[in-house]
């Protein structure tokens, strides 16, 4: 019988600096593998286009062996485009996925209902196909999906059983024109590929997993468990942000501040003045 140990990973987007969130969620991550005596993981999650800083790769190592962080790491996101692209065909093949040509203003004024990612998409080109030269991305037909997978189920550590709800999203982006694949897709056929046992991720990606739970049933996939985690807020709220001010870790790096310390006052909840925890309930369906 082969022993399964808790396997979990920190997966940052190169797209800017990490702050104090990212320390964190990679914090949460570490320690739950390491609980059970298990292997963290970096995965650095590099395709994103035009907004992609590759040499931040460098930092985010730095910035964890700052916070006395060890970790095991994977692939870059950029190496697996191969499997990205053979999952997209399964599912094409199985006429699960079609082509969108329509842009943000497009979707926008059809005013579909509201889902946890902006307005759910009305499904205009599922109805009719667009011209087959224009560029477009690849949406999932969640009707249908949803049809052949079946009711499902995932569990989160922290709340319990979740009755999978893959609509609320309408139906998602999974290839992009930007960038191969979408983030659901992408990250979903990492995890499986990384052997992730526990998904630590913000508990702002809460209403993602409905999305990642129908992608492993459709592609046969293993269900990890999930652990979304509270996420840092400022004093309005809103999710702590490089752009409204939060100092990076390099900047606390350079200026002399224990890494070690700031990693033992996030575990103890101890944060800087106006940064407090949040469930993030304001943002789920
Ligand atoms: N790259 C994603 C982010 O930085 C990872 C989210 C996840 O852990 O699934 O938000
Ligand atoms: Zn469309």
């Amino acid at each position: 019988m082969v022993a399964v140990t808790t396997v979990t990973r920190f997966a940052p987007s190169p797209n800017g600096p990490l702050h104090l969130g990212h320390a964190f969620a990679a914090i949460v991550a570490h320690d739950r593998a390491m609980r059970d005596g298990g292997a963290f993981m970096l995965r650095i999650e590099d395709i994103d286009g035009a907004r992609s800083r590759p040499e931040l790769a460098g930092e985010f190592r730095e910035d964890l062996r700052w916070l006395g962080l060890a970790w095991r790491e994977t692939p870059p996101q950029s190496t697996r485009l191969t499997a990205y692209r053979a999952a997209l065909e399964s599912l094409r093949e199985r006429g699960l996925v079609y082509r969108c040509t329509c842009t943000r203003a497009e979707i926008a004024a059809a005013a579909g209902a509201p889902g946890p990612d902006g307005p759910v998409y009305p499904g205009t080109c599922r109805h009719n196909a667009p011209s087959p030269d224009a560029p477009a991305v690849w949406r999932l037909d969640i009707a249908r999906a949803t049809a052949i997978a079946g009711p499902l189920t995932w569990h989160d550590e922290r709340r319990g059983l979740q009755p999978g709800r893959p609509e609320l999203f309408g139906d998602v982006v999974l290839w992009r024109k930007d960038a191969p694949a979408s983030y659901h897709l992408a990250a979903t056929l990492d995890d499986a590929a990384d052997g992730v046992t526990v998904v630590t991720r913000g508990a702002d990606l809460f209403a993602a997993t409905h999305v990642h739970r129908l992608l492993q049933a459709l592609l046969g996939l293993p269900v990890p468990v999930w652990h979304h985690h509270p996420v840092l807020v400022e004093a309005d709220g809103r999710k702590l942000a490089k752009r409204r001010g939060a100092p990076s870790l390099a900047d606390r790096r350079h200026s002399g501040e224990s890494g070690t310390a700031v990693a033992q006052a996030l575990r103890a909840a101890r944060f800087d003045t106006g940064i407090s925890l949040s469930e993030y309930v304001d943002r789920e369906p």
